[in-house]
């Protein structure tokens, strides 16, 4: 490998939720290492269609599918559509994800069967649904990977942040089973939680929290004098699903700068 080579030359990824925030940064990121990107979005069209077109400006292939992963069919029909569209997919991202203020914070006890409907949807069913329609897929190449985009809210299982935490650690559960089922296939699962990130979700977030607003304004008072970009959330997934993490499954890790 010639070292003017991206890290990521010869794989194809299925990035879900990649019109916006985290999966924006991770699709940008990879295809400036030379992957190609089967890019999915739920509903904004325009987002998707943006970085579809920063991907394919730096060279990269990239298809757009829109596809709500609460949805199995949904997640059936987008897999067949790019595995057809790309010949081989062999890194699933799942990054798709509502937060708990998408809902406006409910406790267990008054959350809504609508509203735990919704996040449990896109943040545990989604990826079980992507799974079940990939995994067999992915197992045809040498190396695979499947990274899961969890949060903190895994493990700190908050007040008002139950809708989401139920889902995050049920999405972290399948991880670690299924990095021991497919590892004789060749799969390499990791899961990263991140602690606040400055997405559209995350400002939602701090909007609701007392405090300041402005992500600028909370800098000062993050670990290492910054709110945590989705960049650096892009670079270590780009590590994991490099040569570089070739023998590193099974993990969860943390990017919260705590
Ligand atoms: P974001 O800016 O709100 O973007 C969410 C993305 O997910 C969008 O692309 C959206 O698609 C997509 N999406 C949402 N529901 C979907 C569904 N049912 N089917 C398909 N796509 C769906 O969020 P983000 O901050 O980038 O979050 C990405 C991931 O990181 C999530 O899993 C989130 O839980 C996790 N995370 C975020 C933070 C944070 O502070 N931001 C912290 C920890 C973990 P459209 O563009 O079509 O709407």
């Amino acid at each position: 490998m010639g070292l003017d080579m991206g890290k990521l030359e010869g794989r194809t990824a299925l990035i879900t939720g990649g019109g916006r925030g985290i999966g924006r940064a991770i699709a940008l990121r990879f295809a400036a290492e030379g992957a190609h990107i089967a890019l999915n979005y739920a509903s904004n069209r325009a987002a998707a269609e943006e970085t579809a077109e920063e991907v394919r400006s730096l060279g990269s292939k990239c298809e757009i599918y829109q596809a709500d992963v609460s949805d199995q069919q949904a997640c059936q029909a987008m897999c067949e559509s790019a595995i057809q569209a790309f010949g081989q997919i062999d890194i699933l991202i799942n990054n798709a994800g509502i937060g708990s203020s998408a809902v406006n914070r409910p406790t267990i006890a008054d959350a809504t069967m609508d509203q735990w409907q919704l996040l449990l949807g896109a943040n545990l069913w989604g990826p079980i649904y992507m799974c079940k329609a990939l995994v067999p897929h992915l197992r045809q190449a040498d190396r695979s990977d499947v990274i899961m985009i969890s949060s903190i809210a895994a493990q700190n299982m908050g007040p008002n942040m139950g809708l989401y935490s139920v889902g995050k650690a049920g999405m972290e559960a399948l991880a670690h089973t299924l990095a021991k089922e497919e590892k004789s296939n060749g799969m390499r699962v990791n899961i990263i939680a991140p602690g606040l990130v400055d997405t559209d979700m995350g400002r939602k977030l701090v909007s609701l929290l007392p405090g300041p607003d402005d992500m600028r304004e909370l800098d000062a008072n993050m670990p290492f004098g910054f709110v945590c970009t989705p960049a650096d959330i892009a670079a270590n997934v780009t590590h994991l699903c490099s040569e570089d993490g070739r023998y590193v499954t099974n993990q969860r890790i943390t990017i919260s700068g705590n």
